[in-house]
């Protein structure tokens, strides 16, 4: 019944921890198994709840990284040395420890139900998490519609999802993969580099005359800087969808 799910998904519930390895340096793979999960669609996120001896609980939004075909749920987080939740995430949790989530959340910023064009995704750092479910399920349920990724990371080793992403000119995905890297790139590397800007917007991303669903996530100032240049590049407001991992505080 519909009510029991929705309660089910806005309860929260302790997930164990299966798996835990590194993706980056910096950020890190969390494989779950939550008891009472009714599935996802591509793109949603969950809550994480931590709570401290002294019951101080603090909570943040993390998306999830594993298509709905997968049984498992896989969260990746990046470490912020200065933050409260994501150091606990990456260093401190262990497998067979019991992590508090409630979702999966959200139904605006998720894979398009019956994409009426070719869809655009756009991603600045830990901003690609939502994009390697989308990806994951745009494989798994051999979809037709054309998908590019334009995916902004520091340096090479700073890139999330490498096993779904492969490497340049693999076939791991069935979408166009652009990386390009902001803070130096090793020898031999064949991407752009630098931040995203129009001149790298209108290379590698669909026209806007393709009438392109676009989804961009990452940190607000990068979300702010790509919709206003997709905007002055002429795509449809109306077609741009945001995602911002900014600070979330919170309780
Ligand atoms: C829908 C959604 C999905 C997300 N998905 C992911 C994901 O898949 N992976 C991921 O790694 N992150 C994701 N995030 C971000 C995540 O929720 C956290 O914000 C992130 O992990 C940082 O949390 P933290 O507790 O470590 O840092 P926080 O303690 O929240 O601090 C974050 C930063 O803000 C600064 N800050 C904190 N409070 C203030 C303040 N009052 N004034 C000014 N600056 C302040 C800190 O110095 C720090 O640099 C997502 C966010 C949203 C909203």
């Amino acid at each position: 019944m519909a009510g029991t799910a929705v309660r089910r998904r806005l309860s929260w519930q302790r997930a164990e921890v299966l798996e835990l390895r590194h993706e980056t340096p910096r950020a890190s793979r969390l494989t779950l198994r939550p008891p009472d999960w009714t599935g996802h669609r591509a793109g949603q996120h969950v809550d994480v709840r931590l709570t401290a001896p002294d019951g101080y609980t603090a909570q943040r939004s993390y998306s999830l990284a594993s298509p709905p075909e997968r049984e498992a749920v896989d969260l990746v987080v990046e470490r912020l040395d200065d933050g409260e939740v994501s150091p606990y995430l990456t260093e401190e949790l262990r497998p067979g420890d019991l992590l508090e989530l409630r979702g999966p959340i959200g139904g605006y910023f998720v894979w398009p139900a019956a994409p009426d064009g070719p869809v655009q995704l756009i991603a600045g750092g830990s901003g690609v998490v939502p994009f390697l479910a989308m990806l994951g399920h745009h494989r798994a349920s051999r979809s037709s519609v054309p998908v590019r990724l334009l995916y902004s990371a520091r340096t090479v080793d700073d890139i999330i999802g490498r096993a779904e992403l492969g490497e340049p000119g693999s076939d791991a995905t069935d979408a166009e993969v652009t990386v390009t890297l902001t803070r130096g790139a090793p020898d031999g590397w064949t991407g752009p580099t630098g931040r995203v800007d129009s001149a790298l917007l209108a290379e590698r991303t669909f026209a806007p005359d393709r009438r392109p669903q676009v989804l961009v996530c990452g940190p607000t100032t990068f979300v702010e800087t790509v919709a206003r240049g997709l905007i002055d590049l002429g795509h449809d407001p109306g077609r741009v969808k945001t995602e911002r991992f900014g600070a979330s505080g919170g309780p």
